[in-house]
């Protein structure tokens, strides 16, 4: 840049070198880009005619070496060939199904689905000329609703809200039998204690809304996949112009650098309180696949590698709903909300009758469920205490 520019030109184009020599940081910067500039035509039209098969930085669109990083990191856990982000969970459980079925196939999908995914199977999907059948959370069911145009097995495990188990490699040998995918939302297992491409999977799907992030401020999914069904989901991620902000990328990246040390915590929280739920009369059931009696037990010994910060419980039959109302109510270390992850512990009711349609909840008593964060067990405890106590009132 010469000195003879004017203000205004000098303005904008001063400060494009690096402007440090010395060692590097620990974490990545944040690259943040729309347009990316080349050295002439010759390297533009190289990197263009590459993209579609190589990772490569030319447009903001397609991630930044921020965003490369994260899905990097993903693609390390999932044990994956690679990883793309989405601008949430949810668009990521979307994408991933628009990428592998078109109108005239036919999907199976778990009873125990994150309630929107099953939301968007019965509206947009089947709008869309995508049939779907749910099958039994356990799985034990899979081959009876097997039909001819069958072309993906859409699970989850642990399932949302009392985390059923099913058993996936045995799932996915049959579904790879008839020539289908088998795709897993994996946010419970948070890419750590559980594995579905280990497992037999092809597509293990995330929100890093959750524990990546960590902190209950930032909105981030991810598709990690083995290489075989790579460049659909990429493709389709490209056609729609599917791309997550930098900054939010960098900052589910410093979540995810404590992650195994928070999960650690909340799973010993929650186990504690686990086994105080169990104790109480009120309670018949918790839920929490690392209890004995939890029916999916014995597969989440033999497939996952902890749990986390997730319980529920089951109040007696015929508990109306003003009466939880006021267990729920006057707690002040649980906040009232969906999603879980964050470092806070968090309560909300499981409306069970509409977040399952093959196994039958109508004869049981209300669930709720607990998120328990990193706060002290024992000020938990003392906090439901009151709660209970609220239920004679
Ligand atoms: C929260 C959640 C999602 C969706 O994540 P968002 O980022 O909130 O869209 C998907 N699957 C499961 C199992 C979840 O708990």
């Amino acid at each position: 840049m010469s000195k003879s520019s004017s203000l205004q030109t000098r303005l904008l184009h001063a400060g494009k070198s690096p402007a440090y020599s010395g060692g590097i940081a620990v974490n990545q910067p944040v690259v943040r880009a729309s347009t990316v500039l080349f050295a002439n035509t010759a390297e533009q039209r190289e990197m263009r005619s590459r993209r579609g098969s190589e990772r490569i930085f030319s447009y903001g669109a397609r991630g930044t070496p921020t965003t490369f990083a994260l899905e990097d990191v993903l693609s390390e856990l999932e044990g994956a060939w690679r990883t793309r982000l989405f601008p949430t969970g949810l668009a990521a459980i979307g994408m991933t199904l628009l990428a592998y079925l078109k109108p005239g196939d036919h999907f199976l999908m778990a009873d125990s689905v994150y309630e929107p995914a099953r939301a968007l199977a019965q509206g947009f999907l089947k709008q869309h000329g995508i049939a779907c059948t749910f099958f039994a959370a356990d799985g034990l069911d899979l081959q009876a609703k097997w039909q001819d145009n069958t072309k993906l097995v859409y699970v989850e495990c642990p399932g949302s809200l009392v985390y059923e188990m099913c058993d996936l490699l045995a799932i996915s040998a049959y579904a790879h039998t008839r020539g289908a995918l088998v795709v897993a939302d994996n946010t419970w297992g948070s890419g750590v204690q559980y594995q579905p491409l280990q497992l037999g999977a092809d597509v293990s799907l995330l929100a890093a809304t959750k524990y990546l992030s960590g902190h209950s401020d930032v909105m981030m999914g991810a598709v990690s996949t083995k290489q075989a069904c790579w460049s659909a989901l990429n493709e389709c991620c490209d056609a729609f112009g599917m791309t997550v902000s930098p900054d939010d990328a960098w900052l589910v990246m410093r979540g995810v650098r404590s992650m195994a040390a928070r999960l650690q915590m909340h799973e010993r929280h929650a186990m504690e309180i686990a086994n105080w739920l169990q104790a109480r009369p009120e309670v018949p059931t918790v839920f929490c696949p690392a209890l004995p009696e939890h029916p999916g037990h014995e597969l989440w010994k033999r497939d996952c590698s902890g749990t986390n910060g997730l319980i529920s419980f089951e109040l007696t039959p015929g508990t109306d709903d003003a009466t939880v109302d006021r267990l729920i109510d006057g707690l002040t270390l649980f906040g009232i909300g969906a999603s879980w992850g964050g470092y806070e512990s968090l309560v909300t009711v499981a409306h069970m009758n509409k977040a399952r349609t093959v196994s039958d909840w109508s004869k049981r008593g209300p669930v709720v469920r607990l998120h328990i964060g990193l706060e002290d067990p024992a000020d938990l405890i003392a906090d439901l205490e009151t709660g209970f106590a609220r239920l004679q009132a």
